[in-house]
C-alpha cells in the first residue's frame, strides 16, 4: 500500500486560492491557457534537456498535449508528454508560489476588491492555481522523464493537498496528466464546443501540437498544429506560408503587401511577425480603431491591446513574442513596461525601414501600399516628431507635374527653380478643384512645381511646419507669395520694386470697398490670368483647414 503524505499550502498558496475559488471573475476561460502554457512549457524544457540527453525522449519523441473531455462526470484532463515532475517537483512547484510578481498581485486584487479585483484576474495569467476557479478537486499525477517511479498530487484547494506515488501503469510514461473535476456551473468545459473554441482562441499558436479527445477512449483529432512560424527561420518559411498566416492572424483574405519577420537579440530579446495588408480594411478611420498587434510572451498570446506600434502604423498585423516579460503581465504593467517602450521603438523602426526598402527595390508594390496607407502614414508626421522627417521622405503627391502620388519631396527638390526658396502646396477638397485653381497660374507660368494636396489629413500635417531638407513648405493660398524673383517660363521679367500709382489707387478703392469683409488687398505675382483671388493671412489656419474646422462645427 503506498503511503498517503497530507500537506498544508504555504500562507500565500492559500491566500492565492483563496481569491481563485471566491473569485467572481466571469471570465474562467483562462484557466485553460494558464493549463495549455504550463503543459506546453514542459514540453519546451524537455525540448531542451534531450538536446543533452536525446534519450529521454525515448521511443516518443515528438511533443504532444491532449486534453481529453468527459462530459458526463464533468471532466476534462490536461495530458502532455513533456519534462514531467518529480515527488518533490510535485510539492516545490504546486504548493509553493516562485512566480515573483504573484504578492504584488494579490495585494492589487485585495486592495480592488469586488468587480475591479475580480476583473485583474483575467489580466493577469493566475498560473496552476487557475484551475480552482472551475474545478472543486485538481489531480496531477507526473512522471518526471527518465524516472522509474511516478506520483500524484490532490487538492481540494482548501488548504491543504496529498502527495502519493503511483503505479506506473496509472501514470502517463512520461510527462503529467491534470484532472478537473469541475464545479457544476463549469461543465461546459468538458463540451467539446467550448474547449475548441478557447483553444483556438487563446491557444492557437503555442508551439506544441493540441489534440483533443471528445471522451474516454474516443479517438484523437489534432486541433492546432504546433507550429508556432515566428519562431522558424525566415529562410524556411514560404511566401504561402506567410500569406496563410497573415490571412489567420488579420481576417482579410488577400496577399500582405509587405511581410516584416525579425528577431531582435541584445538588451532585449524578441521575435517579431508583422504584416502591411493589401487591402484597406473598412475600420480604418474609425476613430476607436486601435492597434492589431498580438503580443505573446514565449509563445502564449497575452493581448492585442498593448499598442506595440504608434496609431499612424494601426494597419499594421502581426506580433510580437517576447521571453522578457513574465506571463503573469497586466495590462497596468504593460502600459508603463519600459521593455514595452523598447520593443514599440525597435519594431516601429523596422517596419518603417522595411517600407523604405519596398520604396527603393519595389517602387510599383510600394505605390500601392501609399495608396492604400498613405493617409494614415501622414498622420504620423504630426504625431511622431521623432520620425517626422523620415515619414516626410516616404510621403509621396500629386503635384502640379504628376497626377500619380509618385512625387516624392526629394524629387521636388531637385526640381526647384533658381531663386525658389520655398516647397509649395495647395491644399482643397479634390483633385480637379485643385487643378483648376487661379492660384496657381503664377506658379505654373514660372514652371514652380507645388504639391496638391487633397487628403484631409494634409490641412492637418502641413500645420506643424514641417521642413524638408532645409526648405520649409508654403501654402500658395497663404501670405505673399514672393514669386518675383523667378523667371517667368516666357521670359517675361516682373517688375520688383514700387506698385505702379495705377494699381496703388486700385488697391486703395478695393479696401475702402471691401471694408472689414477683407483685412487687405495686395499686388500679387500670383496671378497671370485671373484678376483676383482669396488668400489667407500668413499666420494661421490656411484655406482649406479653414473650411475643414467649419464643417467640423468648431
Ligand atoms: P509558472 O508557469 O508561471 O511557473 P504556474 O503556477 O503555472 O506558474 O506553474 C507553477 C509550476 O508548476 C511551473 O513553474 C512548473 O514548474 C510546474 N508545472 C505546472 N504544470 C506543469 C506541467 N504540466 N509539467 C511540468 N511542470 C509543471
Ligand atoms: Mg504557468
Amino acid at each position: 500500500e503506498k503511503s498517503v503524505e497530507n500537506h498544508v499550502f504555504e500562507a500565500d498558496v492559500a491566500r492565492l486560492l483563496h481569491m481563485m475559488v471566491h473569485s467572481v471573475y466571469s471570465d474562467k476561460d483562462v484557466f485553460l491557457r494558464e493549463l495549455i502554457s504550463n503543459a506546453a512549457d514542459a514540453c519546451e524544457k524537455l525540448r531542451y534537456e534531450a538536446i543533452g540527453r536525446p534519450e529521454l525522449l525515448s521511443e516518443d519523441p515528438s511533443a504532444r498535449i491532449t486534453l481529453t473531455l468527459d462530459e458526463e462526470n464533468g471532466r476534462v484532463v490536461i495530458e502532455d508528454n513533456g519534462i514531467g515532475m518529480s515527488r518533490n517537483d510535485l510539492v516545490e512547484a504546486l504548493g509553493t508560489i516562485a512566480r515573483s510578481g504573484t504578492r504584488a498581485f494579490m495585494d492589487m486584487v485585495e486592495a480592488a476588491k469586488g468587480k475591479d479585483g475580480a476583473q485583474l484576474i483575467g489580466q493577469f495569467g493566475v498560473g496552476f492555481y487557475s484551475a480552482f476557479m472551475v474545478a472543486d478537486r485538481v489531480d496531477v499525477v507526473s512522471r518526471l522523464a527518465g524516472a522509474d517511479e511516478a506520483w500524484t498530487w490532490s487538492s481540494d484547494g482548501k488548504g491543504s493537498y496529498t502527495v502519493s506515488q503511483v503505479d506506473l501503469a496509472d501514470a502517463p510514461k512520461r510527462g503529467t496528466r491534470v484532472t478537473l473535476h469541475l464545479l457544476e456551473d463549469a461543465r461546459t468545459y468538458a463540451s467539446r464546443w467550448t474547449v475548441e473554441r478557447i483553444v483556438k482562441e487563446q491557444s492557437g499558436h503555442v508551439p506544441v501540437p493540441i489534440d483533443l479527445v471528445e471522451k474516454p477512449g474516443g479517438e484523437a483529432s489534432r486541433i492546432t498544429d504546433g507550429s508556432a512560424l515566428w519562431t522558424r527561420s525566415k529562410s524556411e518559411i514560404s511566401k504561402e506560408e506567410y500569406a496563410d498566416f497573415y490571412r489567420g492572424i488579420s481576417g482579410q483574405y488577400d496577399e500582405p503587401a509587405l511581410t516584416v519577420h525579425f528577431r531582435a537579440e541584445g538588451r532585449h530579446e524578441y521575435t517579431a511577425l508583422a504584416f502591411v495588408p493589401g487591402s484597406q480594411p473598412f475600420d480604418l478611420f474609425d476613430p476607436d480603431r486601435k492597434g492589431r498587434m498580438k503580443l505573446y510572451v514565449k509563445r502564449v498570446f497575452i493581448t492585442d491591446d498593448a499598442d506595440l506600434l504608434p496609431r499612424y502604423l494601426r494597419f499594421v498585423r502581426g506580433l510580437v513574442d517576447t521571453a522578457d516579460l513574465p506571463l503573469n503581465v497586466s495590462r497596468e504593467m504593460i502600459q508603463e513596461s519600459p521593455i514595452l517602450a523598447a520593443i514599440r521603438k525597435g519594431l516601429t523602426s523596422r517596419v518603417l525601414t522595411s517600407i523604405e526598402k519596398l520604396a527603393d527595390n519595389e517602387p510599383e508594390t510600394f505605390a500601392t501600399l501609399w495608396e492604400t496607407f498613405g493617409s494614415v502614414l501622414k498622420e504620423g508626421i504630426y504625431e511622431d516628431y521623432e520620425r517626422r522627417s523620415q515619414l516626410l521622405a516616404l510621403a509621396r503627391f500629386r503635384t502640379t507635374t504628376s497626377e500619380e502620388a509618385t512625387r516624392s519631396l526629394a524629387d521636388y527638390v531637385k526640381n526647384m527653380k533658381e531663386g525658389q526658396g520655398a516647397i509649395y502646396y495647395l491644399t482643397g477638397g479634390s483633385l480637379a478643384q485643385l487643378k483648376a485653381s487661379p492660384q496657381l497660374e503664377g506658379f505654373r507660368a514660372r514652371g514652380i512645381e507645388v504639391l496638391l494636396l487633397s487628403d484631409p489629413v494634409d490641412s492637418f500635417w502641413v500645420t506643424s511646419a514641417p521642413d524638408f531638407d532645409g526648405k520649409s513648405l508654403k501654402s500658395i493660398t497663404q501670405g505673399a507669395a514672393e514669386l518675383a524673383d523667378i523667371k517667368k517660363l516666357d521670359g517675361e521679367e516682373s517688375k520688383p520694386g514700387d506698385t505702379p500709382p495705377t494699381i496703388a489707387n486700385f488697391l486703395a478703392f478695393a479696401k475702402a470697398t471691401l471694408g472689414d469683409a477683407v483685412s487687405d488687398v495686395r499686388a500679387s505675382d500670383r496671378l497671370t490670368e485671373s484678376a483676383v483671388c482669396l488668400v489667407a493671412p500668413e499666420h494661421g489656419p490656411d484655406r482649406q483647414l479653414e473650411k475643414i474646422l467649419q464643417g467640423a462645427g468648431r
